[in-house]
């Protein structure tokens, strides 16, 4: 897969619209620069790669839209060597992202065929996530606490052991609503066990499916 003037040509504009949608956070239009969002999808999407759209990437999932990405990102408040648990990997995308932001990223897949592809695609970066076929639902209680948890599936409610794994203090960003369309939520942990919620307006993703890693 090549990078080519155009390519970084088109991915400006995109970091200039996603300034203009409120997105001011240098780093995060920096990581999109660092990051050719085009090699996460197939030939035939190489021209829109930067337009912000969702697309498909096979399994009957979507890449999230590239704002989505910039303003869950934004949400997260992340600092360099956090510990990071991403719940649907799907491209890849997202997950290189907070891999440039310097993050530890641990991230979650139940769709084998694009957890192997994500796989591969990761490779050509000098990242080094790990990449998890399994259900979300469940995240990974071997490998926590995490200081943030990501959630890029709609989930029906926010799954408990998830609130479990993260740290005191930790921030969780999850969109969820059944059907088409989720409130965008930030959880904080509070140090007593209790979380404070904060909602960041309606956005649409895939559903996030329990017990059914394919
Ligand atoms: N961050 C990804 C988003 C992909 S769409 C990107 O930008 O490409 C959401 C992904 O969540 C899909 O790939 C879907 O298969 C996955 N997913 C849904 N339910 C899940 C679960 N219970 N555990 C892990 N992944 C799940």
């Amino acid at each position: 897969m090549q990078d080519t003037f155009k390519h970084k040509g088109m991915r400006r504009q995109l970091i200039n619209e996603l300034r203009e949608k409120g997105i001011e956070n240098e780093q995060i239009l920096e990581a999109f620069d660092a990051i050719p969002r085009h090699f996460f999808l197939d030939l035939v999407f190489e021209q829109q790669a930067y337009s912000n759209q969702a697309f498909q990437i096979g399994a009957g999932q979507t890449i999230s839209h590239p704002y989505t990405v910039a303003f869950q990102t934004h949400l997260l408040e992340l600092k360099k060597g956090e510990k990071v648990l991403e719940i649907g990997t799907g491209s890849g995308f997202q997950t290189c992202i907070l891999c440039k932001l310097g993050a530890k990223v641990f991230s979650i897949e139940r769709q084998r065929e694009l957890f192997l592809k994500a796989k591969k695609i990761i490779e050509h970066f000098n990242f080094n996530p790990r990449l998890v076929y399994g259900d979300g639902y469940a995240g990974l209680p071997l490998l926590a606490p995490f200081d943030k948890v990501l959630v890029t599936c709609g989930a029906p409610e926010v799954p408990a052991a998830l609130i479990d794994q993260l740290k005191e203090g930790g921030i969780m960003v999850i969109p969820v609503g059944e059907g088409k369309d989720q409130v965008m939520l930030k959880i904080k942990k509070l140090p007593d066990g209790e979380v404070d919620i904060q909602q960041y307006g309606v956005f649409s993703f895939v559903p996030m499916l329990e017990n059914k890693v394919k």
